[in-house]
């Protein structure tokens, strides 16, 4: 049974489309409207728009558009279902029980790994309070019970078969559970678990489902491996996850940067240190997929590692990844041995949160990286080590951060600017990366009304504008003036008013026209259309709001649409008047045509009159 209709719009009506959207996007105001960075497309310059006022969003640089359903069935993969009942829970309404629909094949296969995994997250953790190695280690490392809790932590026991044995009880059949990366299968066909005698981390995806597993051993063995992660599956990409996002996603929106570690401990240990604006990897090191899933949220990393070489040069790599994707990023080397975890433990939140602040600039991270390995005495070889620092910048897209940090270069190496980009070839400036899609030039810099995307008249513009913001508008124009939206001269004007139309007839809901964009059957040129229409105009002028003079607006968009009927009907009778005195050149003796003529230019000086 299909979820009702009318639920479904209470539903999107109490969302406010842009505290959810805000979850994901860092979105400030403009206007009536919020603009942000594209969560579905790379770009350096807003081209997103979301308005509150009619629950939906538009992006003026790759064409994604929708509500708020919509919206979080792209971002977090939901089905429509799923969307609703998050935004339904969210908001207080309760989707009455039964309410299904038929997922597709792939989808129910992911929501059955998702199900698999989240038993065994229930599993593990009531296996925890049984396992005394892991209490032991909770204990010995001053995890609080709501920590362990909050990080829904648990114990794989040291056996071979008891989570299959306990999830195949549940039902769960034997090929859910290996291709949930749970249990591996031997040749022989026997199956055993893949966890087995650990402290078991479930991770996330955004929208807080577990997808996976990390795994700290809890034997003595020194030939087990310290930490395990589940394997790549369909519902868990390494190169796309990160551990703690969905708990930390507020707060580095919130706080406008994102501090990246290196272990699930020390996601935790800052989090119970109050830093909950951090994330880690999990299983793998930075990617550029991660730092996109970033840069929807912020556009500043502080990047914490250890300072042992490994930690070094993966902070290497990752200042790189960064800067190449348009981020800023500043550096935390910690003293070698220690990671956020060992420090919040063993010296405290003051001196943790101290050493945390002792950020390197890049570039101060860059030179020091290369003087700890490089012997900059040598002149041949500070030369290599500076244009090798050089050429790293120049991929950084801000033109005005890579001058910036080309100047932070020259002051710490003691060669002049000029010569330092002369060392960076113009054309491998702006490389585009593989796989990003680089925006065109022509959306680097959003105009603040672009042309329109299909040939329209200017009062048309008008009538549709009102049209689509005010219910009230709407109305007049259909049943006040019965208007025949057929009279329009643009077809594509002609179209997008003909849904509307019909729209109101079956929506018995309150809301403005423009809200129901989403659920128009209409062609994509004419949506395109209604998009420009209701993002790039600003109505009523911002300029009024912002000196705090609130506008009857219902009687704003009544003046907006009678000034464009008049415009509109003036244009009709310019038209006729020419079409007769065609007519009237081939027949000059027709008295009744020239009345005609007279009385239609009669009319048209009134209108002019009418109109201002
Ligand atoms: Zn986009």
């Amino acid at each position: 049974m299909p979820i009702p209709s009318d639920i479904i719009s209470e539903i999107r009506d109490r969302a406010d489309i842009v505290s959810v959207i805000g979850q994901y996007v860092h979105l400030r105001q403009r206007g009536k409207n919020f603009v942000g960075l594209c969560p579905f497309h790379t770009e350096k310059t807003p081209s997103f728009n979301v308005s509150p006022e009619l629950g939906i969003y538009k992006c003026f640089g790759c064409g994604k558009s929708g509500d708020v359903f919509t919206f979080l069935q792209e971002y977090n993969g939901l089905s429509f279902l799923e969307a609703v009942r998050t935004v339904a829970s969210s908001v207080g309404i309760a989707i009455p029980e039964g309410a299904e629909q038929a997922p597709s094949p792939a989808d129910e296969h992911r929501r059955q790994l998702i199900r698999a995994l989240e038993a065994a997250r229930d599993y593990y953790r009531s296996q925890l309070e049984k396992h005394v190695a892991a209490q032991r280690f909770i204990h010995d490392r001053g995890l609080s019970q709501a920590m362990v809790e909050r990080f829904q932590l648990g114990a794989a026991p040291p056996s071979w078969t008891a989570l299959g044995d306990a999830l195949s009880a549940q039902g769960f059949a034997i090929d859910v559970l290996r291709d949930a990366g749970l249990v591996a299968i031997r040749d022989d066909g026997s199956q055993y678990d893949r966890f087995r005698n650990r402290v078991m981390f479930p991770i996330w995806n955004t929208a807080g489902n577990v997808i996976g597993f990390g795994a700290r051993t809890l034997s003595n063995d020194p030939n087990e491996p310290k930490y395990i992660n589940s394997p790549q599956t369909a519902v868990y990409d390494k190169s796309a996850t990160f551990y703690g996002l969905h708990l930390a996603r507020h707060k580095i929106v919130h706080e406008q940067h994102a501090v990246i570690v290196e272990g699930y401990m020390d996601v935790i240990a800052l989090h119970a240190a109050g830093i909950e604006h951090c994330v880690a990897t999990s299983g793998t090191a930075l990617t550029e997929q991660h730092i996109e899933i970033l840069r929807r949220l912020t556009k500043r990393v502080v990047l914490v590692f250890d300072g042992d070489t490994a930690g070094w040069n993966a902070a290497h790599r990752a200042v790189g990844l960064a800067l190449r994707s348009g981020m800023s990023v500043d550096v935390v080397i910690l003293p070698e041995g220690e990671d956020p975890d060992s420090l919040v433990r063993t010296r405290g939140v003051e001196i943790a949160r101290q050493q945390l602040s002792k950020r390197l600039s890049p570039i101060e991270f860059l030179v020091a990286w290369s003087k700890r390995t490089n012997d900059w005495s040598r002149p041949d070889i500070a030369t290599q080590q500076i244009r090798a620092l050089a050429e790293m910048l120049a991929p950084v897209p801000d033109s005005i951060y890579r001058v910036l940090l080309l100047r932070e270069l020259s002051d710490r190496v003691g060669i002049p600017v000029d010569l330092l980009q002369r060392t960076t070839p113009a054309h491998r400036v702006h490389q585009p990366q593989r796989n990003q899609r680089v925006p065109s030039p022509k959306h680097s810099e959003p105009p603040t009304t672009p042309p329109p995307p299909a040939p329209i008249l200017p009062e048309e513009v008008e009538l549709l504008k009102a049209v689509l913001l005010s219910r009230n508008a709407a109305q007049t124009l259909f049943d006040e003036y019965v208007f025949d939206p057929a009279t329009l001269p643009t077809a594509s004007a002609r179209q997008l008013l003909e849904a509307v139309a019909e729209q109101l007839q079956t929506d018995s809901s309150q809301r403005p026209p423009g809200s129901a964009l989403p659920d128009l059957n209409i062609p994509d040129h004419v949506r395109t259309l209604a998009e420009w229409l209701i993002f790039t105009h600003e109505f009523p002028s911002p300029r009024w709001s912002d000196h705090g003079i609130e506008l009857d607006r219902d009687r704003h968009l009544r003046r907006l649409l009678d000034d464009a009927l008049g415009k509109l009907e003036e244009r009709r009778l310019k038209h006729r008047i020419e079409e007769l005195t065609k007519q009237l050149q081939q027949q000059p003796d027709n008295v009744e045509l020239l009345q005609q003529i007279k009385r239609l230019n009669e009319l048209r000086i009134q209108l002019t009159n009418q109109t201002p």
